[in-house]
């Protein structure tokens, strides 16, 4: 080749922007799966072969139904990933039924009879682009597949450990299988933030990727998939190896590495408490081993699985015990449930404004057995007096009082051997509460300040429409003030107060929340690690001057600039290179 010549095309770097679904770093060589679309014989069938046929679909059917029940047990390890399975199992049998219909009314063999109907499926959804359709698509397809694989007593996706694993989509129950090989990240075409396998990505701290174009990878290339920037780099230089490695070291660095025992503290020494947001002993234990003390939010409605039915009060008791039993001393805040009507009685009520309706802690009220059900079962599996309740979507205090009423009174029903009475928290996610959060602190034990409602509900935008996506700002001075607001009045009144929104996790809000006098953090335990590393390079007084100056700023644009500029000169050497450019909100 001459020296004037271009290399091939494969030798250059090359990158792709997409979209981060599950943050980390990967870094591996380029494994594609086998396309999961299920090309099938068709076969006819005479009377007599139909009804073999038909066994032939059950057994598989059968099968498929114990690999789905393994998946969806709680002892799987987390029950919000057994939720997902849960859902698989109620469509197998709906499903398997409707191939069947299909195998005696048309004489088809199985595998044709699925594919006929996925067919009808992907045509009635059309050119829709609705994310959920999207979803309920692919896990009729990760059903269908399972089916399919038993019916030909297929092999399980091997893949080699440590690899970046390229397909179109990835089935959840794809995804759940591959995390025993230790893959270093997923790449998609397609999906989203909220399908069910990017949920699990997320759960199992693997990095994922969507929305990429796959063309330009070729197996076996070493890629980078960047999940945090959402940008996957094919073929990386010298010079993004290098930056990869310092990026690695100030944010993922290994959990080895990090002093597990030592508690969080900044720079100068101010102790920082860093929970979790989890809901299984699993999460719990992880989240431990990278230092979060006790569980900062339990979002009990995780226990409702997807068919809606709520637990009875022995099966939260025996979850809320888990979960108690194995946080111990460190505590667990156990949030009531935050469902609307149609999931509690499982009524389809049309409300106009779900989220302003008869929800969480108003929906709890207006059922007195739901509620009392629940505190019942918190009560029992209270036996270490280590579990606490917190209240969502407080409005004021009244809701507070009528609560304790309903604690009060479930507390003398109840023997005296469970007696332990909870702490009561209240969280603080309605503008109401905020400005009376000097009322509601003087009557509960601790705050919440939860930041993803908040900002829904201060600046009147739904948090799920992507179409007013650009109006959910979490630095709009009004946030800021908010926050500080409700921090003062826990500190007035001498009690915690934790951010247990997605703000609390995030690298670049988790200085400003220091410098507004925040102490306490609850947050996925995927985010644990790296924010401890923060924390233990940021001086809160440098973090006060930040939050200080940043907060001068009229509009939320004006705050984000800013704080970048001030992250910039004070701390420029404790985020990956390009990180403070990102969109954070
Ligand atoms: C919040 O609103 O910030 C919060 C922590 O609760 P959720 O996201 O479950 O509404
Ligand atoms: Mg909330």
């Amino acid at each position: 080749m001459s020296a004037t010549e271009k290399p091939p095309l494969h030798n250059e770097e090359l990158r792709i922007s997409a979209i981060a679904v599950s943050r980390g770093i990967g870094d591996g060589p380029a494994f594609f799966l086998p396309a999961f679309d299920i090309p099938a014989e068709h076969r006819y069938l005479t009377d007599e072969n139909v009804s073999k046929e038909v066994d032939r679909l059950k057994f598989a059917v059968g099968r498929a139904q114990v690999n789905l029940d393994k998946l969806a047990s709680p002892s799987a390890g987390n029950d919000s990933i057994a939720g997902i399975f849960d859902t698989h199992l109620l469509i197998l049998d709906s499903f398997a039924a409707k191939v069947e219909h299909r195998i005696r009314s048309e004489h088809i063999n199985s595998e044709w009879a699925i594919e006929a109907i996925l067919k009808d499926g992907v045509a009635r959804q059309g050119t829709d682009t609705d994310k959920h359709l999207l979803e309920k698509h692919l896990d009729l397809k990760d059903v269908a597949a399972g089916i399919v694989d038993e019916l030909r007593n297929a092999d399980r996706v091997d893949i080699p450990a440590g690899s970046v694993v390229i397909s179109r989509e990835i089935r959840p129950s794809a995804v759940m299988e591959m995390a025993r090989s230790s893959p270093a990240a997923f790449v998609t075409r397609r999906g989203g933030w909220t399908s069910h396998s990017a949920i699990l990505a997320r759960e199992l701290g693997i990095p994922m990727i969507t929305g990429a174009n796959l063309s330009m990878i070729q197996p076996g290339d070493r890629v980078i998939a960047d999940g945090f920037s959402g940008e996957v780099i094919v073929r990386p230089g010298e010079k993004v190896i290098a930056s990869l490695s310092s990026a690695q070291i100030s944010i993922a660095e290994p959990v080895s590495t990090l002093d597990i025992g030592q508690e969080t503290t900044t720079l100068n020494g101010i102790g920082m408490t860093l929970r979790v947001n989890a809901e299984s002993a699993v999460a719990y234990e992880n989240a431990r081993r990278v230092g979060a003390t006790g569980v900062g939010l339990f979002r009990s409605e995780s226990l409702i699985p997807k068919s809606g039915k709520i637990p009875n009060e022995d099966q939260q008791a025996v979850a809320y015990m888990r979960i108690g039993e194995t946080v111990g001393t460190a505590g667990v805040n156990i949030r009531t449930f935050d469902i609307g009507p149609e999931t509690s009685n499982g009524m389809s009520v049309a409300e106009r404004n779900p989220s302003l309706g008869l929800r969480s802690i108003r929906l709890s009220l207006a059922e007195p057995e739901l509620l009392k059900t629940q505190l019942r079962a918190i009560l029992r599996a209270n036996d270490l007096g280590n579990l606490s309740i917190v209240i969502p979507l407080v409005s004021g205090l009244s809701e507070i009082r009528r609560f304790r009423d309903a604690l009060n009174q479930v507390v003398e029903s109840m023997s005296a051997s469970s007696k332990w009475i909870p702490r009561v928290g209240a969280m603080i996610e309605v503008p109401s509460a905020v400005l009376t959060a000097r009322e509601i602190a003087d009557e509960v034990d601790f705050l919440c300040l939860g930041t993803n409602d908040l900002v829904q509900y201060l600046l009147a935008v739904d948090r799920d429409n992507e179409r007013v996506a650009d109006w959910y700002q979490t630095l709009n001075p009004a946030v800021l003030r908010a926050i500080s607001e409700v921090v003062t009045a826990g500190r007035d009144a001498a009690i915690p107060v934790t951010v247990c929104g997605e703000m609390a996790g995030s690298l670049f809000y988790i200085p400003l929340l220091i410098g507004l006098g925040v102490r306490e953090l609850s947050m996925s335990g995927n985010s644990i690690a790296a924010a401890r590393r923060l924390i233990g390079g940021i001086s809160s007084l440098d973090a006060e001057a930040v939050a200080n100056e940043a907060a001068a700023g009229k509009t939320a644009a004006e705050v984000d600039l800013a704080l970048r500029k001030l992250y910039l000169k004070h701390w420029a050497h404790l985020f990956p290179e390009g990180f403070l450019e990102l969109k954070h909100s």
